[in-house]
């Protein structure tokens, strides 16, 4: 008797029909006596409702009580999946993360799970029940409840799989896998068999948001391997493990997009030590995630700093950077909305030359001006205009010859 792990994600729980797919679905591997631990996230479309109530009535809500009202989400779905499965015969129970036994940080909106004690799910398995339990949040040592991040289900899955060492562990989703680059956008991009955990995590962390990379990292940690499908067919998905010789004969693994970027530039600053250091501490007290990261030549001993973070991060690296001017005596701060950023991902990188240079010739053959650029073993990243951005994606996707 297997021990499997499967998540669902918001589409696929999004309707009170889909739910009746997933309880039969999850009816069908119990049915053939595996015991089944489900992880769902809330109904799409329901965590961007909420947060756009509680944005409608204060704008910048505490993050305490945004955790509350978020969890709220997940909560309804795992009771409406048990109610689904009670109703065609399976025996069926429900936990809250906190009931589960996950336990976080106390970092709301954005909590690491410290460990999992999984007493509760374990009982329920033994009596035969199928166990349900709600992604994307967990619970602080001292009762508070948190959430693990956008995409956070992802996370949850992963980290139960890890702590009830699982069998099987399969993120169902609405596309059948893990394509060349996101099929909405692309809709020649190719199904991938197989990618390691860093292909993956690069690819999660530069923009496809298929699989949240945070739960990708701790997947690689506890060498969780993981499966992506589809839940509304049974075609195989795709496989991410950690990585094998063969894999690193593919140069270019997979194109990522990641849109809502903003560009910020301190202009004029001291070129002397210390400097950076002020900045980006700054940035980092306040939990902004800062990018791409780039230094001008400086003539004169003045130079120009600029770094890209979510667009959404804007008003708060604004008021963490304002008291920092001053006392780096730089000349002035600029914030430029509308950049996208496009890469390229494959481990068979750190063996093959000339990526850069087919990558930038794709988008120059589009007419697309590159903005910043930066690399590392396994990927190389641009910055461009988001208007053209698709653009861009489609240009390279079809230089390395990633289509299906
Ligand atoms: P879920 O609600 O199941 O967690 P998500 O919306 O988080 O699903 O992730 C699935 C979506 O990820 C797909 O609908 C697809 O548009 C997008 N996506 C982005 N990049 C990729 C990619 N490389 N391969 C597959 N899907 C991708
Ligand atoms: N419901 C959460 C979100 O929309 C978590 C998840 O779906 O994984 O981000
Ligand atoms: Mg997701």
């Amino acid at each position: 008797m297997s021990l499997i792990v499967q998540k669902y994600g918001g589409t696929s729980v999004g309707s009170p029909d889909r739910i009746k797919n997933v309880a039969s679905r999850v009816a069908k591997w119990h049915g053939e006596k595996h015991h089944i631990v489900v992880v769902v996230s809330a109904m799409s479309g329901v965590t961007d409702g909420l947060i756009k109530i509680a944005r409608e009535i204060s704008p910048e809500p505490t993050e305490r009580e945004m955790d509350v009202l978020l969890a709220t989400g997940e909560q309804t779905t795992i009771a409406l999946l048990a109610i689904a499965l009670n109703q065609i015969g399976v025996p069926a129970c429900s936990f809250t993360g906190a009931q589960a036994g996950i336990v976080t940080d106390g970092v709301h909106t954005k909590a690491r799970i410290k460990n999992i004690t999984p007493k509760k799910i374990h009982d329920a398995l033994e009596g035969g029940q199928v166990v349900i339990i709600a992604g994307f949040q967990g619970e602080t040592a001292d009762g508070r409840i948190t959430t693990l991040g956008r995409g956070g289900s992802d996370l949850s899955a992963i980290a139960i799989a890890a702590a009830l060492k699982a069998d099987v562990c399969q993120i169902y989703t609405d596309v059948d896998g893990v394509y060349t680059t996101d099929p909405r956008i692309v809709p020649e991009a190719s199904k991938i068999a197989e990618l390691s955990y860093d292909e993956m995590l690069e690819m999660a962390s530069l923009g496809s948001k298929v699989m949240q990379s945070r739960s990708v990292e701790f997947a690689k940690k506890f060498g969780v391997v993981f499966e992506v499908r589809s839940s509304l067919n049974d075609t195989s998905g795709t496989i991410v493990k950690e990585e094998t010789g063969n894999m690193e004969k593919v140069v270019v693994r997979g194109v990522s997009l990641e849109k809502n970027q903003a560009k910020v530039t301190l202009s004029g600053v001291p070129d002397q030590p210390g400097v950076a250091v002020k900045v980006f501490k700054a940035l980092a007290d306040d939990n902004i995630n800062v990018d791409m990261i780039i230094q001008n030549v400086s003539s004169s001993r003045v130079t120009d700093i600029s770094f890209t973070i979510n667009k959404d991060d804007i008003a708060k690296t604004r008021r963490a950077i304002e008291p920092v001017i001053g006392v780096i005596r730089a000349a002035g701060f600029t914030a430029q909305e509308g950049v996208a950023k496009i890469s390229v991902v494959g481990i068979g990188m750190r063996s093959h030359g000339g990526v850069a240079a087919a990558m930038f010739e794709a988008l120059s053959g589009a007419g697309i001006n590159i903005q910043m650029i930066s690399t590392s073993e396994i990927k190389i990243s641009v910055v461009v205009d988001e208007s053209v951005a698709v653009d861009g994606v489609k240009a390279i996707h079809s230089k390395f010859h990633l289509e299906c």
